[in-house]
């Protein structure tokens, strides 16, 4: 982002900051909204709508006071329902928070404090079970993988739409969808309810990075493509909003807008969001429409929390909240608007602390003083100091020591995030000892931290991998091993780099020097489980499967529900020609996780190679109805149509696989074959070349030398 746009930013978060919180009820554009008192009837049947916007900065919404970004849809169900100004999450990542807003518990108790490495305890129970229990339909819409089902979320929901795809396009790093492919299924399924009342939740992922946003609005935003992107959800959201207005059922829906975290363009530091807590990404927007409840134009300045949306859609239905809960209804907040002090609100952020081994980051924000307890603690005053930019901990020493007390006080009887994260037994330890690994968890954990492991301390060594995550995206791989080497020599223990790492060495073509790499960092029991997965990665491509076997199998031991360990197991039994265990292990990750596209498409992959085209063809099939740009399966189709000598079909379903990933080299090579079969030289020719000069030398040396081949005949013949 560029010094222009953040100055912008800053400006704009100031501007909205000082309105939220010094100009009493006024709305942040100046422009007083009064609240009319006349409120609608209650309707006896009430659905529900929530929906969440990934990595929104509550300071990109036309309502809360920006003016770059294009929100008429989303500013004036704020409009005609309630905003709220001062909503905080709980988490700075996503599975989290999401969770926290479903089940309105925080981590403390549902025990998921990161994107992996935890699972939400089927006992916990969510908002999506409460409701199909009262007879609900439940649909949720998710735009990325950070959401899967396998991570225990889809509880509760009739159906679960997490067919965000992979491998999309121009984006072959993550794996989201836009919204407007979030949001036609969903209203697809809205309107399919009839007259049963539903409660769908639709998440949308575009503000996240990556930046890339559709036409007009690249060109409109093309300075700034995070407001480009939330404008666009916007466009998408209206869809929804319009067919509820038209069929005359926005009245009887309580409609919920919020955001998991924010986003730190640059603020304190942060490039992104996940590393620290501060308002950036800590504050969400929340906007609630319910006009039977809550008056239009309805402005609350209180602080609220992402655990008081169950309790309030509950308060809605007049059923009961289960226990263990810990918010509260906002509708009384939000018809008193100002209802005494806010409760106590938790949070943390826990993310670096596992993948890093930094000091983790909790706080509690009380009253106005919000505290955060690091190596390096800090308090400021929400009221006079939203920016946080004068850290009080010496001059208010007292209340920082009150807050301090607070926050052990709430963390009592919670479980250590350290070790519920990987339940490993005694047995299993004993196991990996033996295969001369240290343990599955990390045990450079340290129980205490000084200062230079606060993330105060370190901001810079994390937007540094982001650098080199980039550079590997683009191919740049010696620029992006010179990056990630430099950052494992300074922070030993960041056992995301050697992740990161060892992805450059296989896909440049190394894979050898990926398994010394994760090798290594496993023999000191560096990033537990995930080290030890991304060793028998490495070691299947560095045609070690046998080794690669014998790990997974151990570390399954302890999660035999983890279905990218029992996925990785499937593989490489694939590769030591064990066919049918292979093929059995496929079929429990599918049964487990159906829209599991890449176990879908190695298991067609797997037929294919027993000789069995129709049953691969199926699974390649129902691949491509999830996703029609799943790569590997297009290109396996290839193979199926050339093996029955149906050329033009196999010369498509190649050029699809090339479309859907240009750096699908096997499908390249094949495309060329089949175009040299039919006598088409012309386009063969260039095809080899591209191939020669892209391909990894060291991931395809059999298809380089055949390549160089098949292409000196061909221009033989030419000449
Ligand atoms: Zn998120």
């Amino acid at each position: 982002m560029n010094s222009f746009l953040r100055t912008v930013t800053a400006a704009v978060a100031v501007s909205a900051a000082l309105a939220l919180i010094l100009t009493a009820g006024g709305c942040s554009r100046g422009e007083e909204t009064k609240p009319t008192a006349a409120l609608a009837a209650k309707p006896d049947k009430i659905n529900i709508l929530l929906l969440t916007i990934d990595t929104l900065r509550t300071d990109h919404l036309g309502c809360y006071g920006n003016e770059i970004v294009e929100t008429p849809e989303i500013d004036r169900i704020a409009a005609e329902g309630a905003r709220f100004d001062f909503c905080v999450a709980h988490n700075t990542v996503t599975l989290p928070s999401h969770i926290n807003i479903l089940t309105g518990e925080d981590p403390r108790t549902h025990g998921v404090h990161d994107n992996t490495g935890f699972r939400l305890k089927p006992e916990t129970v969510t908002i999506a079970e409460i409701l199909h229990d009262a007879d609900y339909g439940t649909g949720a819409f998710v735009a990325a993988f950070v959401l899967d089902s396998r991570y225990g979320i889809d509880q509760g929901f009739d159906l679960y739409d997490d067919y965000y795809g992979i491998n999309r396009p121009g984006n072959p790093l993550i794996s989201e969808r836009p919204a407007n492919e979030v949001v036609d299924p969903a209203l697809q399924w809205i309107k399919g309810q009839g007259d049963k009342p539903w409660f769908a939740w639709i998440h949308v992922y575009d503000p996240h990075a990556p930046h890339q946003v559709a036409e007009p609005f690249a060109r409109k935003f093309k300075d700034n493509l995070y407001a480009g992107e939330v404008s666009f959800v916007d466009l998408n959201f209206g869809k929804v909003f319009d067919y509820l207005r038209n069929s005359g059922k926005i009245d009887n829906t309580l409609i919920i807008i919020t955001a998991d975290h924010g986003e730190g363009l640059g603020d304190h530091g942060e490039d992104t969001h996940g590393i620290f807590a501060y308002n950036p990404t800590l504050w969400i927007p929340l906007i609630i429409r319910a006009p039977w409840s809550i008056p239009s134009g309805t402005v609350v300045e209180r602080r609220v929390r992402h655990i008081d949306i169950l309790p309030t859609i509950l308060d809605t239905l007049a059923i009961e909240v289960p226990e263990n809960k810990g918010g509260e209804s906002l509708l009384a907040v939000a018809k008193t608007r100002a209802p005494g002090n806010a409760p106590d609100s938790y949070f943390e952020a826990l993310s670096a602390s596992f993948n890093r081994g930094w000091a983790p980051l909790r706080g509690v924000l009380h009253d106005n003083w919000k505290y955060i307890d690091l190596p390096l603690p800090e308090l400021y005053d929400m009221a006079a100091d939203f920016q946080e930019k004068s850290n009080l901990i010496e001059s208010r020493a007292g209340t920082a020591a009150s807050l301090r007390r607070i926050l052990s006080q709430l963390r009592e009887g919670e479980d250590d995030a350290f070790e519920s994260r990987i339940t490993e037994s005694e047995e299993t330890r004993q196991r990996l000892r033996n295969l001369g690994y240290l343990t599955g968890t990390n045990v450079i954990d340290k129980k205490t931290h000084g200062p230079h492991d606060d993330p105060k301390n370190l901001i810079g060594l994390s937007n540094r991998l982001d650098k080199g995550v980039s550079l590997a995206t683009a191919g740049k791989w010696d620029e992006a091993e010179e990056v990630l080497t430099a950052l494992i020599d300074e922070q030993p223990d960041m056992a995301i780099a050697y992740k990161h790492l060892a992805w450059v060495y296989t896909d440049s073509g190394r894979p050898q020097q990926a398994v010394e790499l994760m090798d290594a960092a496993a023999k000191r029991g560096i990033g537990g489980n995930e080290t030890l997965t991304g060793l028998a990665m490495a070691l299947q491509e560095a045609g070690e499967s046998r080794r690669s076997v014998e790990i997974l199998e151990v570390i399954r031991q302890d999660n035999p529900d983890d279905i990218e360990i029992l996925h990785y197991l499937a593989m490489g039994f694939g590769n030591l020609g064990e066919v049918a265990k292979s093929e059995d292990l496929f079929i429990q990750v599918l049964e487990r996780d159906p829209s599991f596209l890449e176990a879908r498409g190695n298991l067609g992959w797997l037929l294919l190679d027993g000789g069995r085209e129709q049953e691969a063809m199926e699974q390649f099939n129902i691949a491509l109805r999830q996703f029609p740009y799943h790569a590997n399966s297009l290109h396996g189709k290839g193979l199926i149509y050339e093996r029955f000598k149906r050329w033009d079909d196999a010369v498509a379903a190649y050029r699809e696989a090339l479309k859907a990933d240009r750096k699908r080299y096997p499908a390249m090579l094949q495309l060329a074959i089949v175009l040299t079969r039919r006598g088409d030289f012309t386009e063969a020719i260039p095809l080899l070349e591209q191939f020669l000069k892209e391909a990894p030398a060291g991931k395809y040396p059999e298809e380089r030398a055949g390549a160089q081949r098949l292409l000196s005949r061909l221009k033989q013949h030419g000449q």
